[in-house]
């Protein structure tokens, strides 16, 4: 396998939930708006803050397939599984790639699990997801989010990176 470092990509920063929880006897958004018709916050809050997109990835220059590893991003708070600096997380990490729904189509790397490519699927938020279960825990008491699964990139050659590919991301 010829493998070259896929770039860093963004996820969503997990805001607040009070923030974001929806108000319950209304229809979810996501189940009455198109990605592209919802609103920043709405789309914001999408993201489950399970921080597996902020993990290096390998990519099979033949195949186009794509690895994930488990070295995080150096921005990434490994706990909170949260950007440390959101707002300005593509000044610090140049090719930390914005998430919008525009582009979602390009990219054929998110998880199975993101919520953002659920909903374009119309797979619908997990029953842990935020929104859904009305706390923030519930991405890391499930085992989605990367929280104590991930390893520092710092002392680690790009040449290394193949012997960290995980198999617990699909
Ligand atoms: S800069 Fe932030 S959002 Fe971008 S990959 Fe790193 S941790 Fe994730
Ligand atoms: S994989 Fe998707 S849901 Fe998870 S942190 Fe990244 S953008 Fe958010």
């Amino acid at each position: 396998m010829t493998i070259t470092q896929l770039e860093w990509y963004s996820s969503r920063h997990q805001e607040r939930v009070s923030d974001l929880l929806i108000n319950t006897t209304d229809q979810p958004f996501w189940e009455t708006r198109s990605l592209q018709e919802m609103s920043r916050e709405e789309w914001e809050s999408l993201c489950d803050g399970c921080g597996r997109c902020c993990l290096e990835k390998l990519e099979d220059e033949t195949s186009g397939e794509v690895y994930f590893t488990n070295i995080a991003c150096r921005l990434l708070d490994t706990d909170d599984c949260c950007c440390c600096n959101y707002p300005e997380r593509t000044r610090e990490v140049p090719d930390c790639m914005v998430l919008s729904p525009d582009h979602l189509d390009d990219i054929n790397w998110l998880p199975k699990s993101c919520a953002y490519r659920r909903i374009k699927e119309g797979r619908g938020l997990a029953p842990w997801h935020h929104l859904v279960s009305g706390s923030c825990t519930t991405v890391h008491e499930a085992g989605i989010s990367v929280r104590g699964k991930t390893i520092s990139a710092q002392g680690i050659g790009i040449e290394e990176y193949e012997n960290h590919v995980v198999d617990w991301i699909e």
